[in-house]
């Protein structure tokens, strides 16, 4: 067989939670990208990359898998939506890789589901080619993530303003549970639902944890982490809707995904985002409201709520500070520091301000501190930032090996906003060289060879991304 072992445990929960479902065909699709480590670390044999395309093709499911749309519900952008749900994604199945670890294999962009709404179930090339290239980026620096195991074109379109090619993507998860999953059962008042599903993703993912509060305290710990990280990488998520919130701790769901380049904290990518709810730095308060809902969801589980009220509300409270203790850490070790204590946020937080001031390159700043550039050379004002180095200096000249943590904490090559619209416009003409020759710079993130010089340089003002779109 060519998958690894196959056991499809969220579709022997109770059949409310899902649709089953085969995908639509594609006669015309070819795989445009197969990620050959992902299949050999989920212990696929090569012949998967054939299965998959006549899975397509045929609608021939490949042996054991079981094919269901999720059903989730959601807030987004604060207000909620009671039914959403995979409209263009299917979960075909999940498999146990060699290492015993459990992942979902879902198709997004496989037509429509009974959660489509209004939508076509289907994908363009651009958002699957985009999903693809941060996705592994994210993986590769070593942050959670949904990963790209293949990319389909479907060799057919869809259309949006203009028509655009349609594609499949390839999507392996943890899992693909969502704070909205939650709440999709506890708006409905399904107490039953709520608690199969919290007793899924404790086995699944928490298993030393006993209780909702307990899990819920679990996820909070992950998620702080998760966000932190993606503010080390300058990386805004753009829709963190509570449907794109993972159970898991992973990112999820890239829609309108980008990299800060030139430094500011208000930074907003989003086309849909208009007022700035998921700006950059806004990131850490919204995971605290995405999972005060999840708490809400938790606590219908609880025999007497009210007793209990006080101390899920007080978790809620303490979260900002673990966010914050996550981000020290995070940007410490960004800048050398293998313990950092609180005293060095002001450090930190300063030196992100005299970037947003110097109009500095955020990767390339830290990058610079971790190598023999000059990162004064990134200010507007090199002797604003001199004052800053001096206090730096001071701070990590007890360290032993400021540099190696550096170096393993601030990537050379990031998915460059424009570099990736370069990519995904060759894409759409059918040329994939673009593509792949950014992806081969990101997925080796650290490794400062010249040969991705390239991918080094900021965006010019001609060539720079305003802005980005969901893609739906
Ligand atoms: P997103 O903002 O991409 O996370 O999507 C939010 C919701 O809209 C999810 O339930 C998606 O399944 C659904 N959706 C997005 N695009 C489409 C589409 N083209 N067809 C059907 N449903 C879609
Ligand atoms: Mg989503």
């Amino acid at each position: 067989m060519a998958w690894a072992t196959i056991d499809n445990s969220y579709a022997r929960l109770p059949e409310r939670l899902f649709t089953r479902l085969s995908p639509m065909r594609f006669p015309a699709a070819k795989p445009v990208a197969f990620n050959e480590g992902l299949a050999s670390e989920l212990g696929l044999e090569s012949t998967a990359s054939d299965l998959l395309t006549d899975l397509l093709k045929t609608g021939t499911i490949p042996e054991g898998f079981d094919p269901l749309a999720q059903v989730y519900a959601g807030h987004q952008f604060g207000g909620f939506s009671p039914q959403l749900g995979d409209g263009r994604a299917l979960l075909l199945g999940e498999v146990l890789a060699p290492d015993g670890k459990r992942f979902d294999i879902q198709l997004k962009g496989s037509g429509r589901t009974p959660y489509s709404r209004n939508g076509d179930g289907r994908a363009g090339i651009g958002p699957v080619l985009r999903e693809y290239l941060l996705s592994e980026f994210m993986h590769a620096v070593g942050i959670p993530s949904t990963r790209a195991l293949a990319a389909f074109s479907t060799g057919d379109h869809i259309y949006r303003e203009t028509a655009l090619p349609g594609a499949v993507l390839v999507r392996v998860a943890a899992s693909h549970i969502r704070v909205g999953t939650f709440e999709f059962f506890a708006s409905r008042g399904d107490i039953d639902g709520v608690r199969a599903l919290f007793e899924h993703v404790r086995t699944r993912h928490y298993p030393d944890c006993e209780t909702p509060f307990e899990m819920l305290q679990a996820v909070m710990l992950r998620q702080a982490k998760l966000v932190a990280s993606w503010m080390g990488l300058g990386f805004i998520h753009g829709v963190m809707n509570t449907d794109n919130t993972s159970l898991s701790g992973e990112t999820i769901d890239y829609g309108p995904a980008a990299f800060i380049e030139t430094f500011h904290r208000d930074t907003v990518y989003s086309s849909i985002d208009q007022f700035g709810r998921y700006a950059y730095s806004n990131q850490a308060r919204i995971i605290v409201w995405n999972l005060a809902q999840l708490a809400s969801a938790l606590l219908l589980l609880e025999p007497s709520p009210d007793a209990v009220l006080k101390t899920w509300q007080q978790s809620i409270d303490d979260f900002s500070g673990i966010i914050e203790k996550a981000r020290l850490h995070a940007f410490g070790r960004k800048i050398g520091l293998s313990s950092p204590n609180s005293t060095d946020l002001p450090m930190i937080d300063d030196l992100l301000s005299l970037m947003q001031e110097g109009q500095a390159d955020f990767t390339n700043t830290f990058r610079a501190l971790a190598t023999d550039e000059a990162a004064r050379d990134q200010f507007l004002d090199p002797a604003a930032f001199d004052a800053w180095a001096e206090r730096w200096k001071a701070r990590i000249a007890n360290e032993p090996d400021p540099r190696s943590i550096m170096q393993q904490a601030n990537p050379q090559q990031i998915p460059r906003n424009h570099l990736v619209e370069e990519a995904l416009q060759a894409g759409a003409r059918g040329d994939y060289s673009v593509f792949n020759r950014l992806l081969e710079a990101v997925t080796m993130p650290f490794d400062p060879r010249p040969e991705f010089a390239w991918a080094r340089v900021p965006a010019t003002p001609e060539n720079a991304v305003q802005r980005t779109f969901c893609g739906t």
